[in-house]
C-alpha cells in the first residue's frame, strides 16, 4: 500500500505514521526526519536543508524530490511506504506520480487554531524520533519508548512556525484539491485523541 499523510505542520502525521507504519508493516518515510539526520551528519544536503529550515521555509523541489525518488527504489518499499511531509508542493505531487502510484492519501484535518499550540509544545526523541507534547509529559525529559533525552527541534518556536503555516496554506494546501480529483483522498479529523485519529485512519484504509 503506497500512502501519504497530508496535513499542517502540528497536524499529527508524525505521530499517526509511527503507529501506522508498524500496523501496515511498511517503511515511515519522513523528509523532515532524513533532512534532520542530514543537517546532524554535516552532509551538504544537510547545510543546503538547514539555511532554508531556519526560516521555516521549504527546501527546494529538486533536492527534495531526488531525495525521495532515491528513497523509494529501496527494497523495502516494494510492498508500499507511508510518505509523512512530502509532497508538499503541487511540482512535487507531479513529479512522485511519475516514479510511484499513490493510492491513498490521508489528510489529517486540524483546526488552524491548534496548531501553534500543538507545535511550539511538541518534544522530540532524539534517537528515535517519537513526538511528545509537554502538556502530556509530566515533567519527564526522556523518551517512553527507548528512554533517550527529549529535544525540542529548533524550528519549533513560535517565528518559524508562523511562517510555516503560511507556506503550508500557500504551497500545501492545493495538494488537497489535486488528490481529491485523482480520487484517492481520505478526509480523517485530526482533532481528536491519538488513539481515536488512528481508528479512524485505519478505518479509512480499510
Ligand atoms: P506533524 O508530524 O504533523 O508535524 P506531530 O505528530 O509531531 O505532527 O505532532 C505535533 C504535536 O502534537 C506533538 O507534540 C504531538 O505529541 C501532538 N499531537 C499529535 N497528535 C495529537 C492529537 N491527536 N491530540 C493532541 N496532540 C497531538
Ligand atoms: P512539520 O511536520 O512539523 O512541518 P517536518 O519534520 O515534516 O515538520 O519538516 C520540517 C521542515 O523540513 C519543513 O518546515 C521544511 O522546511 C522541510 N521539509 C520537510 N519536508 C519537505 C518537503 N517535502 N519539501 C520541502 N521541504 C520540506
Ligand atoms: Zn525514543
Amino acid at each position: 500500500m503506497n500512502v501519504i499523510l497530508l496535513g499542517a505542520p502540528g497536524a499529527g502525521k508524525g505521530t499517526q505514521a509511527v503507529r501506522l507504519a508498524e500496523k501496515y508493516n511498511i517503511p515511515h518515510i519522513s523528509t523532515g526526519d532524513i533532512f534532520r539526520s542530514n543537517i546532524k551528519g554535516q552532509t551538504p544536503i544537510g547545510i543546503v536543508a538547514k539555511s532554508y529550515i531556519d526560516k521555516g521555509q521549504l527546501v527546494p523541489d529538486e533536492v527534495t524530490i531526488q531525495i525521495v525518488k532515491e528513497r523509494l527504489e529501496k527494497e523495502d518499499c516494494k510492498n508500499g511506504y507511508l510518505l509523512d511531509g512530502f509532497p508538499r508542493t503541487v511540482s512535487q505531487a507531479e513529479a512522485l506520480d511519475t516514479f510511484s502510484k499513490v493510492e491513498a492519501v490521508v489528510n489529517v484535518d486540524v483546526p488552524l487554531g491548534k496548531l501553534l499550540k500543538r507545535i511550539t509544545g511538541r518534544r522530540v526523541c532524539g534517537k528515535c524520533g517519537e513526538s511528545y507534547h509537554v502538556d502530556y509529559l509530566n515533567g519527564k525529559t526522556d523518551c517512553a519508548k527507548c528512554g533517550a533525552e527529549l529535544i525540542q527541534r529548533a524550528d519549533d518556536n513560535e517565528v518559524t512556525v508562523a511562517s510555516r503555516l503560511e507556506v503550508y496554506e500557500k504551497q500545501t494546501a492545493p495538494l488537497i484539491e489535486y488528490y481529491a480529483q485523482k480520487g484517492v483522498l481520505l478526509t480523517v479529523d485530526g482533532d481528536g485523541d491519538i488513539e481515536k485519529v488512528f481508528n479512524s485512519i485505519c478505518e479509512k484504509l480499510g
